[in-house]
């Protein structure tokens, strides 16, 4: 017991760590004690600490509860750093949990990990702290956390997991930080942001599979296939991360060739809340693996992707601007190139729609002298104001900064958005259209509202049913999902704006339920913070989704600590 308590305090002096000094009621003060404060003063202190807690609970080998996951990845470097953190420091994080204020108790949890990834973490003291803050696409996500992590790989992110964990600290999970919905991927003095920028590898095995970390945006990705002749399916901008992307379920450019972008992930490598390491793939852990295809944040951190490789896909685009008062003629060429993608799996098509303006991104997988047929009506149109791009042939790596340059704003401003999902009908569009030039026309206006109409050919969903199916829960047929967004800058117009982009959407909602075309899915990257999107992937989907969560965290970490999201609940 003694060398137990003394190997304890050997630990201590090793580490700057926080001492919780417990009074006679063990409620009393809490106490932040730095390194030589420790050696001076506080010896009974550490030692009364150290043999309370001489058998502190195993933190490694991991407290996995249901023997059921499969094989765990065993670090040795995880043994050894989680070792030097020092069962004092744990014990007394412990202690915290249950008597300090969460923004203490989130600076504790911070200091600690400087001490374990020095030169990472940065507070509101670090010159670089606010650069962090406004990373995020959305000024609505630049919340001040208590500090910002930059882990650098799956061993340090189960380090940082099981700090969190045992702290009980609130914690937000950041990649490309391009998700709009306030505390998502951001966190307020509460919490700390794991942001995963760093796990950047990629790698492309001769397998054939390409191997990418969480931190790398769809850009980079592209940029590295497309030297090696092959394509990956991804985001259609630039700088969105891959992570949140394929967990939400990723739309690409040409969802018809191979269906959603999520379901041509091969194996997810996963920071489950107890910090294994686990791989999650059709022969590994398939439950895990099924459930990160549409789930979200909801099972762990995905550390790193494996996604399958296609040769690379050549295509041809055109990005046309419209005069948008020929809305009527422009929404029926929209529904009928919708029916020609049902029988030509090359189209790929979004019509954008801002005030004054109906931009229609006309894609095809293939290059050639002229565009498809298909897109004649497009070329026909009267109201065609100029091309935003002539038809091109290039790659999809040349579409991505065309299509940052489409629909938003680079400017750092306040986005919030809404979606829904609807049948493919000539008659609807034009109705949601008509409600929304009364929107415009309302002179109640906040900022900049628009829609974006998202073509969803059904090949999308047998191609996920091919590649061992998804939670999504798609109906099979031609679709529209409507992204709603709302661009604004002051920050006392943040309820109206919100107002008005949920307005928009129940528009769309209500015209669809009148007329039949109302589909029930909603898609989780377009989604506003306050709709429900899990729920809407069916009744056994969602039961599926609640059940592995609670296989795969079974004390609810991500549920109960995550600071927000889609979260299962
Ligand atoms: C300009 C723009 C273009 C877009 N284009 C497309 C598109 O073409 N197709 C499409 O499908 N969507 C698109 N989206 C939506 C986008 O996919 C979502 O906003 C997505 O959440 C962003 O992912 P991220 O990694 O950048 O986001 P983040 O904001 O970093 O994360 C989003 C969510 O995922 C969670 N998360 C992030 N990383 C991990 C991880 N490693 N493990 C577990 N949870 C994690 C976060 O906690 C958060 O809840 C676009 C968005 C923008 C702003």
């Amino acid at each position: 017991m003694v060398i137990d308590a003394l190997r304890n305090i050997k630990r201590v002096l090793n580490n700057k760590v926080y001492l919780e000094a417990y009074s006679s009621t063990r409620l009393s003060m809490t106490m932040r004690l730095s390194y030589s404060t420790v050696l001076c003063v506080c010896w009974p202190v550490v030692l009364h600490v150290a043999a309370q807690h001489a058998r502190p609970p195993p933190i490694y080998p991991f407290d996995l509860a249901s023997s059921a996951v499969q094989s765990p990845i065993h670090d040795s470097t995880l043994e050894r750093q989680l070792t030097r953190i020092g069962d004092v420091t744990w014990a007394s994080l412990r202690g915290m949990k249950q008597t300090s204020p969460s923004r203490e108790l989130a600076e504790m949890a911070c200091d600690i990990l400087d001490d374990v990834f020095p030169g990472r973490v940065y507070t509101a003291r670090d010159a670089q702290y606010q650069n962090e803050v406004e990373f995020n696409w959305s000024k609505t996500a630049w919340l001040q956390s208590a500090c910002i992590i930059r882990p650098a790989n799956a061993v340090e992110v189960a380090i940082a997991m099981r700090v969190i964990k045992v702290s009980g600290t609130r914690f937000a999970i950041r990649s490309g930080g391009h998700n709009p919905n306030a505390g998502f991927a951001s966190v307020d003095g509460s919490g700390i942001l794991l942001d995963l920028k760093n796990l950047d590898m990629i790698n492309l095995g001769r397998d054939d599979i390409l191997r990418v970390g969480s931190g790398q945006t769809w850009e980079r990705v592209y940029h590295f296939v497309q030297e090696k002749e092959k394509s990956v399916i991804g985001g259609r901008h630039g700088s969105v991360g891959v992570a949140g992307l394929l967990l939400g379920g990723g739309l690409s450019f040409f969802p018809s060739l191979y269906g959603m972008a999520i379901d041509n992930v091969i194996n997810f490598e996963v920071v489950l809340s107890n910090s294994s390491i686990v791989n999650a793939n059709s022969a590994e852990n398939p439950d895990l693996y099924k459930v990160l295809k549409g789930g979200g944040a909801n099972f762990g951190i995905v550390t790193r992707f494996d996604l399958e490789t296609h040769p690379r896909i050549n295509a041809q685009y055109t990005v046309n601007a419209y005069d948008a008062s020929d809305y009527a003629n422009i929404l029926r060429a929209t529904a009928r190139l919708q029916e020609a993608m049902e029988k030509d799996n090359k189209i790929g098509f979004f019509l954008n729609v801002v005030s004054g303006f109906m931009v229609a991104g006309l894609l095809y997988a293939e290059h050639s002298d002229a565009p498809p047929r298909a897109f004649d009506e497009f070329f026909k149109l009267q109201s065609l104001v100029a091309p935003v791009v002539p038809t091109t042939n290039g790659t999809v790596l040349d579409l991505v900064p065309i299509l940052d340059s489409v629909g938003t704003t680079d400017l750092p401003v306040r986005r919030a958005l809404n979606a829904v999902s609807t049948k493919v009908d000539y008659k609807l569009y034009l109705k949601v259209h008509e409600s929304y030039n009364e929107l415009l026309g309302s002179g109640h206006g906040t900022g900049n509202i628009s829609y974006t109409i998202q073509a969803i050919p059904s090949s999308v969903v047998h191609a996920g049913r091919r590649h061992g199916r998804n939670v999504l829960g798609l109906d099979s047929r031609p679709q529209s999902w409507w992204a709603c967004l709302i661009e604004w800058f002051e920050e006392s117009a943040t309820d109206i704006a919100h107002k008005r982009v949920s307005g928009l959407g129940d528009t769309v909602r209500s015209a669809a339920r009148e007329t039949n075309n109302l589909l029930r899915f909603t898609f989780m990257n377009d989604a506003g913070a306050s709709q429900t999107v899990m729920d809407n992937y069916g009744p056994d989907n969602r039961n599926f989704l609640k059940h592995t969560a609670e296989k795969y965290d079974p004390e609810g970490v991500f549920q109960k600590q995550q600071n927000s999201g889609f979260l299962l609940g």
